[in-house]
């Protein structure tokens, strides 16, 4: 990204700035983390009432560290040697993860003023690099989504145009980023709530390998594809962002022992000469928007001219792999939803006539503490797992997942990495699919087969597309430990784009708070 000169260090200019950039301001004093969060605190003020990417600010705290980091280098000496290099750099938080000090409520009416009595391991580390959280940012209900419609705080709103969603679940992260809200963000991806939120905003996503980044404390939707990971608005950012909350962490038992401690040096040695792409022949053309497609086919011809060997893959399975993950991910969901009983967590609700059992109280809580899309997850899962039916679904949707992996390896023989669009379609018009939940479940044709198989998954904005101007994602799959791979590619894709653009796309989006249409970037 550009640099812009001190003359423009005001706050319109510092919320631009990408976190790398105000890492390097902060570290060099020329500006405090103080001016930094106020900066965005001022921004999430001015613009939220729009957006609705916060279902909390965390004022106080967040300006109590951003001091804590501006006392600590004002002193200098070791302990300022010793800040890590985001220190004073703040980020948003999903509200699925869960927080001391700031409410809970994973988008659910049923954690509504819920308070954890504990930190998730990524919340420990981001409080460990000192890095203030702004806040807990919105999305479907326990996750459960690809717009942020199912949130029970109602909807957010798409930055690029207040009429169209965010994508989801994540939606709230993806814009507080696009809307310069945040530098950086959390989200979670089960089936890609931090991929396909990244694509319609315009934004950086990035799924880690599985295990890669401690799941402890994000709010389980469905274990076995669950994973936490960076939203940002460059690729540097999402790899410095991964570096922070990854590694080993003894309260997972899913989670890895490899460092993953490349990928920094990864995104700024960016090189795709001599590498394998693999296009997935069955993840793109029909059922595309001919501007997703459009753009896809410059991000080839760029990765092209840069050296990259451009061939096409099959992966004959990954038709099944919506319907298994819509078997694979409801199983999981009531078996990790059950523990919301009205007992142990959040809100009670007493039956109101009849006696006064356990399972009628819990029956009751549940009845008016989940929105109709949990319920119906709820259901689904558990007709899956019964008795009788158990081998026909569930069962068959796991031998799917082993196709599927068994796709991947081929793939990744011919391939060093593979592409496709993120999502099918840019962002869609709020209520355009709310009542068509096959229609919803569709966005994430291509990013669910990467949670099967437990590899990583970037997705970074390949431009706006011709019909309607608005973000087109591009995604590169590699396979599982290989994170840093996808960081490499990344970022020669994203300058070159950046060169056929004149700058971040993110520049090009509309100015909130006024009817304009007029640049909001700066640089
Ligand atoms: N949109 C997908 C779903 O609704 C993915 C959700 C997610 O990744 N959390 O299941």
């Amino acid at each position: 990204m550009t640099e812009l000169n001190s003359t423009e260090l005001n706050s319109a200019g510092l919320i631009r700035l990408s976190a790398a950039q105000l890492a390097a301001k902060l570290a060099a004093r020329e500006v405090t983390s103080v001016e930094v969060t106020q900066a965005y605190l001022d921004r999430i003020a001015a613009v939220d009432g729009q957006v609705n990417a916060f279902l909390h600010v965390n004022t106080e705290e967040a300006l109590a560290v951003a001091a804590e980091v501006d006392a600590i280098r004002a002193a200098g000496g070791a302990a300022a040697e010793e800040l890590h290099e985001l220190a004073g750099v703040p980020i948003a938080v999903k509200d699925l993860i869960v927080t001391i000090g700031q409410p809970t409520t994973a988008g659910s009416r049923i954690l509504e003023g819920w308070h954890s009595p504990y930190d998730a391991t990524v919340i420990k580390k981001l409080r460990a690099a000192k890095m203030p959280i702004l806040g807990k940012t919105n999305l479907d209900e326990f996750a459960m989504g690809s717009s942020t419609e199912h949130s029970a705080y109602g909807p957010t709103r798409n930055p690029w145009d207040l009429d169209r969603i965010p994508g989801g679940s994540g939606g709230g992260s993806a814009a507080a980023v696009a809307a310069f809200e945040a530098p950086l963000a959390l989200g979670t991806d089960t089936g890609g709530s931090i991929r396909q939120p990244g694509a319609v905003t315009g934004t950086v996503g990035m799924k880690p390998t599985y295990g890669a980044v401690s799941r402890y404390g994000a709010i389980a939707m469905a274990s076995s594809l669950d994973q936490i990971g960076p939203v940002s608005r460059t690729v540097l950012d999402s790899a410095l962002l991964q570096e922070v909350i990854g590694g080993h962490d003894p309260f997972d038992s899913t989670s890895l022992t490899d460092p993953f401690d490349n990928l920094v040096a990864a995104a700024r040695t960016g090189n795709v000469t001599g590498m394998k792409i693999g296009i997935i022949k069955e993840l793109h053309g029909e059922g595309y928007q001919a501007g997703v497609e459009n753009r896809f086919n410059e991000s080839l011809e760029l990765l092209k001219e840069a050296g990259a060997e451009i061939v096409e893959v099959s992966c004959p399975n990954f038709k099944y792999a919506l319907g298994a993950y819509y078997l694979i991910m409801p199983s999981e969901v009531s078996s990790n939803l059950a523990k919301f009983d009205g007992v142990r967590f959040g809100m009670r609700v007493l039956p109101k006539d009849g006696p006064l059992t356990i399972e009628r109280v819990m029956a009751a809580t549940r009845a008016a503490g989940f929105g109709a899309e949990v319920k119906r997850r709820i259901i689904l899962g558990t007709y899956a797992l019964s008795a009788g039916y158990y081998d026909a679904y569930y069962g068959s949707a796991q031998k799917v997942r082993t196709l599927i992996q068994r796709d991947f390896d081929a793939a990744f023989a011919q391939a060093d990495v593979l592409i496709s669009p993120t999502a099918p379609t840019t962002a869609f018009k709020l209520g355009e699919k709310l009542d068509d939940p096959l229609a919803m479940y569709l966005n994430d044709v291509a990013t669910i087969p990467a949670n099967m198989a437990g590899i990583p998954g970037l997705s970074l904005p390949g431009g706006l597309a011709d019909e309607d101007g608005l973000p087109v994602g591009i995604q590169l799959l590699a396979p599982a430990r290989e994170d840093a791979r996808l960081y490499r590619v990344g970022a020669v894709l994203e300058s070159l784009l950046e060169e056929k653009w004149g700058g971040p796309l993110l520049a090009q989006a509309p100015a909130l708070g006024s009817t304009s249409t007029t640049a909001g970037g700066s640089n």
